[in-house]
């Protein structure tokens, strides 16, 4: 692919991202509610940047087609080109895209994140003063997820009870783990999964997480497990991180093994004792948390988790539970990102809600924020933060759409392209 007259790529040299002042970046509209999220979104971009940067830098925007829309123009889900687009310009920023039920067509989103390897999902979840929220001091929040994203139970490595495949699998078993196959209960109806998890894989995970918590000044890292029953796997991920912490970054962590501990010597909470001796010494502290406990903590303690570094499932299912604390469902941003080659892709978190399309009336926070994401990734951090306040000066503004505003007392609703036009008028 070669560059056009109106953008150049972004590449990547000894892991460091080169992002030309007129950068190349692909993205797809989405479907369902997507255009009407695209077209909001991307004027927040441009006056972001073009207020940032007074016409020095632009983006120069690429479409490439998935989902519904690639699928009715040319028949495909996810045509070669967009794949290839996503791989040549390293970064690009997508909409919700519809996941074609049966025919045995994968999720899109998946399958962009195994080609490209994006073994990072990167979800931020934080509080926007003003926004509706369950709990009672979501301000509290303010939490990095770390998820694996190309491991574990989901690797799609799984086989249907009573297939061939079943039957091979649990024969093998028999055969060579007759202890371990005693304990299938039902092996005629059982369908059988595999969840792979390596030390190469959690290290390049915990790596990512630890020089993101460093590089951030965050206070913690919490390595988020389920070692007490999966010990091999989930062991495996817990010792490794904690292996990785000490062998690499020894001089600005604070590992403390915390499992199983809750009381200091002197009686203290043993999390805020240490948590204090960390920031004394001016370093990262590195912890560990069961995920049944995490998930209960997040909710009780919430000021005591920064960073947290887990595998695919346990960070789906916290990622999600997280979003709601802070009342985000309808904004919660999210990355898929591979820091050792560039890739990334940033995009919206919910679905299409194909009820809503072409309404101009769904909340475009999603993108908006996931595009934020992406301008700090290419260290536009201006940029970045003018769309940061102009969330939140729109959202204090009270003018919001219908999620929020059926949820705010004295809120105005209003449509999605009004709501990115107070994004605009609030960036300052
Ligand atoms: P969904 O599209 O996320 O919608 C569920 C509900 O969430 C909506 O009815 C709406 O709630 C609320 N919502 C979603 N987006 C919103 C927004 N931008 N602003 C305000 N509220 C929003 O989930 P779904 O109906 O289960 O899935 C629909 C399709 O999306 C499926 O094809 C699914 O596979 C796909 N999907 C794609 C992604 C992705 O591309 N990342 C993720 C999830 C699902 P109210 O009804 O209460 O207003």
């Amino acid at each position: 692919m070669s560059d056009t007259a109106h953008g150049a790529t972004i590449s990547i040299q000894n892991g460091k991202l080169h992002v030309p002042d007129n950068p190349i970046i692909p993205f797809i509209e989405g479907d369902g509610t997507g255009p009407d999220i695209w077209r909001a979104s991307v004027r927040v971009f441009d006056a972001a940047v073009a207020k940032a940067y007074g016409g020095r830098r632009a983006i120069a925007w690429k479409e490439v087609l998935a989902g519904q829309q690639a699928y009715d123009k040319v028949k495909n889900w996810l045509p070669d080109e967009t794949v290839e687009a996503f791989r040549h310009y390293l970064v690009g920023i997508k909409g919700p895209l519809t996941t074609p039920v049966g025919g045995g067509v994968r999720s899109l989103n998946v399958a962009l994140r195994q080609i490209l390897d994006l073994y990072v999902c990167l979800r931020p979840v934080r509080w926007f003063k003003g926004v509706p929220s369950p709990v009672k001091t979501p301000e509290k929040v303010d939490m990095v997820i770390f998820r694996e994203n190309t491991e574990d139970i989901y690797a799609g490595i799984e086989w249907e009870a009573g297939s061939e495949g079943a039957r091979k699998v649990l024969a093998f078993l028999k055969q060579e783990f007759p202890k371990a196959y005693a304990s299938v209960r039902f092996p005629e109806t059982t369908a059988v999964g595999l969840k792979p998890v390596s030390r190469e894989g959690t290290e390049r995970l915990v790596r990512s997480a630890l020089a993101y918590a460093l590089a951030n000044k965050r206070k913690n890292l919490t390595i988020v497990h389920k070692g007490n029953i999966m010990k091999y796997t989930e062991g495996g991920f817990r010792a490794w991180a904690y292996a990785l912490a000490e062998r690499e970054f020894a001089d600005q962590t604070y590992t403390w093994e915390r499992w199983g501990r809750t009381k200091a010597a002197n009686g203290e909470d043993a999390a805020n004792a240490e948590q204090k001796k960390a920031l004394a010494s001016g370093k990262l502290l590195v912890k560990d948390a069961i995920a049944d406990i995490t998930l209960q903590q997040v909710l009780t303690r919430p000021d005591e988790f920064d960073v947290i570094a887990t595998l695919n499932l346990n960070g789906d299912y916290l990622s999600d539970a997280l979003a709601a604390q802070v009342g985000g469902i309808g904004i919660a941003p999210g990355g898929n990102i591979n820091y050792l080659t560039g890739h990334a892709v940033f995009e919206a978190t919910h679905g299409t809600a194909p009820k809503y399309a072409n309404l101009d009336k769904v909340n475009p926070g999603s993108v908006v924020l996931s595009g934020e994401m992406m301008l700090r990734y290419m260290g536009w951090t201006e940029a970045a933060d003018l769309i940061v306040n102009g969330v939140e000066g729109a959202i204090g503004s009270r003018m919001v759409t219908y999620d929020f505003a059926r949820l705010m007392d004295g809120a105005t609703e209003v449509s999605t392209t009004k709501f990115g036009d107070a994004i605009i008028a609030h960036m300052s």
